[in-house]
């Protein structure tokens, strides 16, 4: 199973997290049977989602990305906790561009960029907080470092990458996220510059079997890395039942009339895992029964 760390440098400069998300991103593929490209781009921001999730304070929090760059793929949604549990889908799992002249997915051109990335962080308490910035490349990793940058004014090295094997499982997935500490005096800055210009292409890290511990190390040699913690990652959808029912409610009673009557039944489909749940007639009038009951 993948994992998670996080940690800082020992001089306090920056903190960083890294994932080795391949098993997760994996089992996104199987669940939405996507293209090469569809499982690069939504892979990394299901990597992306971890890490980000993993920022959350509580427990109970979550938070949600949406990357709509008016591309082929459509919209891509994930959403991530901070234990470790991510899930997520994309509009168009199917689709295929040509490679890049230099060999690689076109994950930029799939994504497109005339749109933005959408981020709700939602603690269950209050209103969910949203924010969003403007897709910079499409690429993903540049676009979510954008959001922090511009959203919330926080200076973000984001790395991202996907494999694809020739039989298109998923060879591997991995990203690493390093953000600056406040107040840094300007030579702390050089020095940190100059280290993340000399980062290699992520994906060519996480490709050989390696510990992201040992990865993050030798992307970042000038810095002495304190890793503080240690979690597993899994893609995990928790729908049930009864959050469907809650859709069902939330259909009106007119909506849901208007299908017994044409369909005598209602099959709803998880956007994240795809299972299905099948409601008879008997279940639907409940359900507007049990809506009454509510109002009153
Ligand atoms: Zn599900």
């Amino acid at each position: 199973m993948g994992y998670m760390i996080r940690g800082v440098d020992k001089e306090l400069t920056f903190r960083f997290f890294a994932v080795d998300a391949r098993d997760t991103v994996e089992q996104a593929r199987q669940f939405h049977a996507t293209s090469p490209l569809a499982s690069a781009a939504l892979g990394r921001t299901l990597t992306a989602g971890l890490m980000m999730g993993y920022t959350l304070k509580n427990k109970e929090d979550r938070i949600t990305i949406k990357i709509n760059g008016k591309g082929p793929l459509g919209t891509i949604l994930v959403t991530a906790d901070n234990i470790g549990h991510v899930k997520g889908y994309i509009d168009h799992p199917e689709v295929v561009l040509p490679l890049r002249e230099d060999g690689k997915l076109d994950v930029g051109l799939a994504v497109g960029k005339e749109g933005a990335v959408q981020v709700i962080k939602d603690n269950g308490l209050k209103k969910p907080y949203s924010s969003s910035s403007k897709l910079v490349t499409g690429e993903i990793g540049e676009d979510i470092a954008s959001y922090f940058f511009y959203s919330e004014q926080q200076p973000t090295v984001v790395g991202l990458g996907v494999l694809v094997d020739v039989d298109y499982s998923i060879k591997s997935a991995g990203g690493f996220m390093l953000q600056l500490m406040p107040h840094l005096s300007e030579d702390e800055i050089i020095k940190i510059e100059k280290a993340i210009a000399k980062i290699p292409s992520v994906s060519s890290c996480f490709e050989q079997d390696k510990d992201i511990e040992l990865i993050v190390q030798e992307l970042l040699p000038d810095f002495e890395l304190l890793i503080s913690e240690k979690i597993p990652v899994s893609y995990q959808c928790d729908c049930s039942r009864d959050r469907m029912k809650e859709i069902l409610t939330s259909l009106g009673e007119k909506e849901l009339g208007d299908i017994i009557y044409t369909d005598k039944k209602a099959e709803i489909q998880c956007h994240f895992c795809n299972k299905k749940y099948l409601f008879l007639e008997d279940e639907l009038q409940d359900i507007i029964k049990q809506s009454h009951k509510t109002i009153n």
